[in-house]
């Protein structure tokens, strides 16, 4: 008999077969089986979606049967492909696409023999061996918290200063789920996996009784076979304990009971290609999906999974659904050994750099600040938001700027290698000897990167020494500095063992690092973001800076002599006063006000829709004349979205391709999703017009993290 089958593969959005498509096979499948099925000319992996009363409209001669099913593997849970289906559609992408990329690429290319081979491979659960760590006692508000956490089904936000503790309260909340139910599974995300090691050497410490199977990793630094191993383990079910990045919140976990969101507000949970999802919102849409399932009779969900957020700065978003009651709040605002009188949160020291000698880098009291340090042997830690030597190098004579030939920005100059680097397209140049323009030999460096700032405070502190008489020991962590694998571990490794007396770099030595021995953190130029056209920079200004704070002085021993240094021209604005009270929720109502009033996010929602081309007409033109088509063909809720004119995008050209952008926004979640569903098959069709042929590619980002 011959059953029919919908299966989804890997079709991108943006071709005309964008949904699932149907097959024959002689056995049946169940929605969920991982089968082989023919595609054009070649054998792809598809997910048998459902399957289907008859052919329906397919004609017979062009029904292909289903290759074969891998075998031994487990069936795709409902919940799972319900969270594919959900993320395709709200993200306005193909099913097959964000199906077929949520699973390890390994799955793709190995035969089913291979396969076989694999599953062999997966070890067998060792048997539990007893959990010997000497927990630590936990502090009153992480009681609190915990007892709180217990006592709620909402999804929950903990709110926890830096250093207060969070993670012993993730341990917790996921070794109770552990240990209540012997198959279930918790999944903790964090940010960027090599930002945070000491987060997954606790987890793996703290459950290493489990045995080494059961903790598994999955993120995009592993090799296709690793993934493949650390999915099998978490769709078997022998994984107990998934850690991953924003990928992970699609691992098959059929027994999924917890899921941690360490870091909530952190942008690199949104994916910024294909279907641009944020995977802290799916998170929590998942944990609802796992509960969905109600006991007929007591209407009470047959399993519990529930979802804990966590940040010291949270997302607006998240922060406003505490407001509305919609998610839990749980507060811990002490940092651990509060109680001894230290461990408190740094001092912040605004400096007026109005009031400072004109064009200083470093202003002289800050300059101070860092030497004192220095002679008593603590570290520093100074951070710019610029890599490199400097932002752009010029010719004083005739104006000449060193912009990039293939995009509207510059180059920036790198000293070590005398390169000028595009830091948009990679394009990469020797330093001219002279002005390409004039001739004149002498172009100069405008501007400071890191590169020029570990430089400059070389030469400033140059008559300085350690307590010992020993020379002064600066370093920079960048993205120039840690290309090379293990590069930023060793380096992290010198200054946690005191290697280092001032530490210069990007925010990226401003995330996750529990730095013991600095004293003292000093953002050097953070005030663009202040007056940024992207309306959640001030967002993640705060977040920063907050987190920056939390680097400073976490050794109980140096909490009251910590400093955080910031040098602004604008001491008065009110986020520099939330800012010295270590006041978030002061800070997010003052925010949360500001985008009610404009109807932003959280309080209004909205979509952008972005478009290349050779030429910025032709994006641009692309855009309005699919906005106006909108309009003319009265699209479902169009009277509820406003579209904007389309706009160069804030880098117009990279690479030598024009970008344009289009707003869409709409006080409605619902109206803006029912619009762009509909408005999908008019872009397609607009972009077959002829004077959009040209047009290379476009895209719906949902919810974008920046406008
Ligand atoms: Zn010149
Ligand atoms: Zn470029």
């Amino acid at each position: 008999m011959t059953h029919w089958l919908s299966i989804v593969v890997a079709t991108p959005a943006h071709s005309s077969v964008a949904g699932p498509l149907t097959y024959a096979s002689e056995s049946a499948l169940a929605p969920g089986t991982l089968v082989r099925v023919p595609l054009g000319k070649r054998e792809v992996l598809g997910v048998v979606w459902e399957v289907l009363p008859d052919a329906g409209d397919l004609p017979l001669a062009q029904a292909k049967n289903v290759l074969g099913a891998l075998e031994g593997l487990g069936l795709l849970s409902d919940t799972w492909r319900r969270l594919v289906g959900f993320t395709a559609s709200y993200y306005q992408r193909s099913i097959g696409e964000v199906a077929l990329a949520a699973l390890p690429p390994q799955l793709r290319e190995l035969s089913t023999v291979q396969l076989a081979r694999r599953l062999k491979r997966v070890p067998a659960a060792e048997a539990e061996t007893s959990n010997t760590i000497n927990l630590v006692a936990l502090s009153a508000q992480q009681q609190r918290a915990i007892a709180e956490f217990d006592a709620d089904t909402r999804p929950a936000l903990l709110f926890g200063a830096t250093g207060s503790g969070k993670t012993e309260v993730y341990l917790r909340a996921a070794a109770k789920v552990l240990e209540q139910d012997t198959s279930a599974q918790v999944l903790v995300m964090v940010p960027e996996i090599n930002l945070t090691p000491q987060l997954q050497t606790r987890f793996e410490e703290r459950f290493a009784h489990l045995g080494k199977a059961q903790v598994v990793a999955l993120h995009s630094g592993l090799t296709p076979a690793q993934r493949l191993k650390s999915w099998l383990a978490a769709h078997s079910g022998q994984a107990r304990l998934v850690l991953g990045t924003r990928m992970a919140v699609f691992a098959s976990m059929p027994n999924l009971r917890l899921i941690v969101v360490d870091e909530e507000h952190d942008p690199s949970y949104k994916q910024q290609e294909g279907a641009r999802y944020s995977a802290r919102d799916l998170a929590v849409y998942r944990a609802m999906l796992e509960s969905a399932v109600k006991d007929g009779e007591t209407d009470k969900p047959v399993v519990q999974c529930r979802v804990l957020l966590g940040s010291a700065t949270p997302s607006l978003e998240s922060w406003q659904a505490t407001v509305t009651g919609r998610y839990q709040r749980l507060t811990m605002n002490e940092r651990i050994g509060t109680e001894a009188g230290s461990g408190r949160l740094p001092a912040v020291r605004l400096v007026d750099m109005n009031h400072q000698p004109k064009h200083c880098t470093i202003a002289p009291p800050l300059l101070d600040a860092i030497a004192q340090r220095i002679a008593r042997g603590e570290q520093s830690l100074i951070f710019l938001n610029r890599r490199g030597y400097a932002p752009v190098l010029a010719c004083h004579d005739c104006g000449w700027k060193s912009e990039c030939p293939h995009c509207s920005a510059y180059r920036v100059f790198h000293k070590i290698d005398r390169t000028l680097r595009c830091h948009h397209c990679g394009f990469t140049e020797r330093v001219p000897r002279a002005c390409p323009s004039c001739g004149n030999i002498d172009i100069a460096p405008v501007g400071k990167g890191t590169e020029r700032l570990e430089e400059h405070i070389g030469e400033l502190l140059a008559g300085v020494t350690r307590p010992d008489g020993s020379p002064l020991r600066i370093a920079r962590i960048d993205a120039d500095t840690t290309r090379l694998k293990g590069a930023l571990e060793s380096q992290l490794a010198s200054v946690h063992a005191g290697e280092v007396d001032v530490l210069v770099g990007t925010q990226m030595i401003a995330k996750g690092h529990d730095f013991r021995h600095i004293t003292l953190v000093a953002a050097i130029n953070p005030d663009n973001a202040l007056f940024s056209s992207d309306f959640r920079a001030p967002e993640r200004l705060f977040g920063l800076l907050m987190q920056a704070a939390g680097r400073a002085g976490r050794d109980a021993d140096h909490g009251e002599v910590s400093e955080m240094w910031v040098q602004t021209f604008h001491p008065q604005h009110p986020l520099f006063a939330a800012l010295k009270k270590h006041d978030y929720p002061v800070f997010a109502t003052q925010e949360l006000k500001e985008r009610e009033a404009a109807g932003m996010s959280p309080f209004g929602f909205s979509a952008l829709v972005r478009a290349e081309a050779r030429e910025q007409s032709v994006a641009q033109g692309f855009l309005n004349a699919a906005a106006e088509a909108a309009q003319t063909q009265q699209l479902p809720q169009h009277d509820q979205v406003t579209p904007y004119p389309a706009v160069p995008m804030t880098i117009q050209r990279v690479a030598n391709v024009e970008r344009a952008q289009m707003l869409v926004e709409s006080p409605s979640r619902a109206a803006l999703q029912r619009f762009l569903a509909a408005w999908q098959p008019v872009l397609h069709e607009t972009r077959q017009q002829t004077e959009f042929k040209s047009l290379i590619r476009w895209a719906i980002d949902v919810d974008p993290l920046a406008i």
